[in-house]
């Protein structure tokens, strides 16, 4: 494709640092070292420290993370878990696995859970709320809800795949509750080579379960202590992350640079509803996955910015999880998730963007509203 500017640039970020990654690939190689090496130990310990939790375990992907905490923390059959449909399927699908039901809540302006609906969605049944940290920032007013989960007796395990590094009121994402779950899928804030992800945890003896969990249900020797799965990070990975994650405070850094161009250029535009832009002060430090706003003419907008080589996306395709007939989850309301939905898009957001790119994104975008909103007008005000 002739695209001048890409959704995502996997090759450049490659490029970058190509000599690095491959000696750490010829070294692990070298050493044999494919099944829970001591890269996993150290990425484990590295991670725990980035985050701000005691440990971190781990495992295949992000969904294997979400699962097995829902599972340890004993959520199955009956229970309820309340969480968003504004997120990745896998957030739900996890939760019907273990023969749950998920419970959702609308979201709030910022896009996230609205925190002030959790209270009214509690039954007797629920169990867990699973709250998600998405494009790089925590649900507004985390503290409610860790008040709510206690006043209730509820699990909070934090889907946190979107937001590593981010921070509310000086605390991390994955820290809030029992645990928080963290992606490692190539196109995130930390990406490996393939699927990685963990878990993060202060329980010592909740870490203790998840690692016997992600391995087939053993301990330090063979001895088989519970019905596990394999769920293991490879030791590939975690040796590339050790390594990618000596960048990731300069990467973040860099997506709040951009998230700061696209606030100061495109917040006078009124058809347009950005994102809660970085601030130094305040709550939320955001670290910004996704760019993700709201546009009237969505669909103009995006033919506009195809047409001149600019790649978006919708997220998840445009729908919200109860929005796939397939899955059957029936009539829930959500007006805020529908209507957000219908205008929602993602502009390019990496650290390899560099200014010119994200300029012409921008003069685009402007000239679309500018110029093109008036034809547009004119020829729905004529159907
Ligand atoms: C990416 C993502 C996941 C799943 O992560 P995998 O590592 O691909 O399993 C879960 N939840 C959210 C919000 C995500 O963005």
């Amino acid at each position: 494709m002739n695209s001048r500017v890409k959704y995502f640039d996997y090759p450049l970020q490659y490029k970058i640092n190509k000599t690095e990654y491959i000696e750490i690939i010829e070294e692990v190689l070298s050493r044999g070292a494919y099944i829970l090496g001591k890269d996993i130990s150290k990425f484990e310990e590295n991670l725990a420290g980035f985050v701000g939790s005691k440990f971190a375990i781990g495992v295949g992907n992000c969904t294997d993370a979400l699962l097995l905490s829902l599972h340890a923390a004993g959520i199955g059959a009956g229970d309820e878990v309340i969480t968003v449909s504004h997120t990745f399927v896998a957030t739900v699908e996890v939760i019907k696995f273990l023969g749950a039901t998920p419970v959702f809540v609308d979201i709030a302006d910022d896009h996230n859970m609205n925190i002030e609906l959790v209270e009214s969605a509690i039954t007797p049944k629920t169990k867990a709320i699973v709250p998600v940290q998405l494009n790089g920032r925590i649900c507004a007013s985390m503290d409610k809800l860790v008040d709510t989960a206690e006043k209730y007796n509820l699990i909070i395990i934090e889907d946190s795949a979107q937001a590593i590094g981010a921070t509310y009121k000086g605390k991390g994402a994955g820290t809030f509750g029992l645990a928080g779950c963290f992606s490692f899928y190539p196109a995130k804030l930390l990406g490996t080579f393939g699927d990685a992800g963990a878990i993060v945890t202060d329980n010592e003896e909740f870490a203790e379960k998840l690692r016997m969990l992600r391995n087939h249900g053993r301990g330090t020797g063979t001895d088989i202590n519970l019905w596990g799965l394999n769920c293991r990070m490879d030791n590939l990975h975690a040796a590339i992350l050790n390594y990618k994650l000596t960048h990731l405070s300069q990467w973040i850094k860099r997506r709040r640079e951009i998230a700061e161009m696209y606030n100061d250029e495109l917040s006078g535009i009124r058809e347009l509803r950005l994102p809660p832009p970085p601030v130094n002060s305040g709550g939320h430090y955001d670290v910004f996955q996704n760019y993700e706003l709201e546009a009237e003419y969505r669909d103009n907008l995006v033919s506009h910015l195809n047409e001149r080589g600019i790649e978006i996306m919708l997220p998840w395709g445009g729908k919200g999880v109860h929005q796939f007939n397939a899955l059957g989850i029936g009539k829930v309301k959500l007006p805020k998730t529908e209507d957000f939905f219908k205008k929602a898009l993602m502009l390019p957001m990496y650290p390899e963007l560099n200014n010119n790119q994200i300029r012409y994104i921008i003069q685009v975008v402007k000239d679309f509203y500018g110029v093109k909103i008036s034809a547009i007008k004119t020829s729905l005000s004529s159907v």
